[in-house]
């Protein structure tokens, strides 16, 4: 099976066959601006000294500073790093918000750590990270392992060491010091608008039966909205528990649950008529209308591939679809509603909390899901407009929204020219 690099650079390469990128660009867009890797100390509760790793990668910032999220996972490498940079350079592309693509990790796992020490390992590492991010230049974000509490120990560390705050170094801040409205729910949120568009066509959201694999900030809060938004949430699963019901899960109640510390498991405990457990690999292949992988990458592979059997997948998490998945589905007429595209929700409103941190202004959560709808819906368009939906081994969705994303990089490589 391929890395999730690898995957990312077949992407790249097969797309960029498509738009014709001459091999200059081709070189400059598989190369990385930045590559910054560190082992650094910190001091665990029982006073040993433990040495973590961590890195952050700026992938291209020919369209402005770069973004992207900070992941605490025990398996975080380089090479993912990289990957994931490289795809929040074309995410921020797809969705036309003026960002290159960065992302970081520490290989840890938080859940291992206490409160003290995941703020002592996150101002460690924000102090290592002094030199490459800044308002202007990298903004780090939430991603998997890190929350709004860890991005609030990161805006503190940075504006202690410059002598004055700064809230825009870092988004997905609580609200309280200069976080968005909506940035929370902002990646689920932007899911569903997706999915209410996509399915605009064709009856709409109501009624139809979804999976969603994943139930953190991503999958938790997706599952909850379409549930609200009149879908039938079948199957759910968190990373120990998947659960069926075939009149559907009541995932709004289960995700206030989880947000209090509680677990799927614990839920059922309490509510053992909401649905029976399931293996966790029948999520991926349930019959549903809509599967939503929402957890971590490369869950969708040429194994299970074939026994998918949900017509639409909407990527929620990034990279879950393996390149020969990705084959398989195109063969099968199975959409796939890509990542960068599906999941650009998060960013997008990082992108409005980052404005609103420039100017010390406050949007409201009803402006900021309007401006979230209204771009995530053009981003949409412009992607099924390369490649409308049911063309049927000429292209997929994946392949479209890379060309727009391509395009809008090279542009930007192009009116700036190359240095000197
Ligand atoms: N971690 C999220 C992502 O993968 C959000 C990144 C951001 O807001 O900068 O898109």
């Amino acid at each position: 099976m391929d890395s999730i690099l690898e995957s990312a650079l077949a992407q790249f390469h097969h797309g960029a066959d498509h738009v014709q990128l001459p091999d200059r660009y081709r070189e400059l867009l598989t190369s990385f601006k930045t590559t910054f890797q560190t082992q650094f100390p910190v001091e665990l509760d029982d006073h040993s000294v433990h040495i973590f790793e961590g890195f952050r990668v700026i992938h291209n910032s020919a369209r402005g500073p770069t973004k992207g999220g900070l992941r605490y996972a025990d398996h975080v490498t380089l090479d993912e790093v990289r990957a994931l940079a490289m795809l929040m350079t074309w995410k921020c592309a797809v969705v036309n918000i003026p960002f290159g693509g960065a992302k970081g990790g520490v290989r840890v796992d938080p859940a291992a750590l206490t409160q003290s020490e995941l703020q002592n390992l996150t101002r460690r590492f924000t102090s290592e990270l002094l030199p490459i991010i800044g308002p202007d230049q990298d903004i780090p974000a939430p991603d998997m392992g890190t929350n709004p509490q860890v991005m609030a120990w990161i805006m503190d560390t940075y504006s202690a060491a410059k002598g004055y705050t700064i809230p825009a170094v870092v988004t997905g801040k609580p609200v309280a010091i200069g976080g968005s409205e909506g940035r929370f729910e902002a990646t689920g949120r932007g899911l569903l608008y997706v999915l209410e568009e996509h399915l605009s066509a064709t009856g709409g959201l109501p009624g139809r039966t979804l999976a969603v694999q994943g139930f953190g900030n991503v999958g938790g809060v997706a599952a909850k909205l379409m549930q609200q938004a009149g879908a039938r949430v079948t199957f759910i699963s968190d990373k120990d528990t998947a659960l069926h019901h075939p009149d559907g899960i009541d995932a709004a109640a289960a995700w206030v649950h989880v947000q209090g510390g509680g677990s799927l498991k614990s839920w059922l405990e309490q509510h053992p008529e909401a649905a029976e457990p399931v293996a966790p690999e029948d999520v991926l292949t349930a019959d549903v209308d809509v599967l939503v992988p929402a957890a971590v990458q490369s869950v969708l592979t040429a194994e299970n591939a074939p026994a998918v059997r949900a017509r639409l997948i909407l990527e929620g998490a990034n990279g879950p679809t393996t390149t020969e998945a990705d084959a398989i589905f195109a063969e099968r007429g199975i959409t796939v509603i890509p990542d960068i595209l599906a999941n650009a929700g998060g960013v997008t409103v990082s992108y409005f909390e980052w404005v609103q941190a420039r100017q010390y202004m406050q949007w409201t959560e009803d402006q900021v899901n309007a401006e979230l709808r209204r771009l995530m819906i053009a981003a949409y368009r412009n992607v099924v407009a390369r490649c409308p939906i049911g063309s049927r081994g000429e292209c997929t969705q994946r392949e479209a929204a890379l060309w727009l994303a391509i395009e809008r990089v090279v542009e930007a490589i192009n009116l700036r020219g190359i240095f000197p």
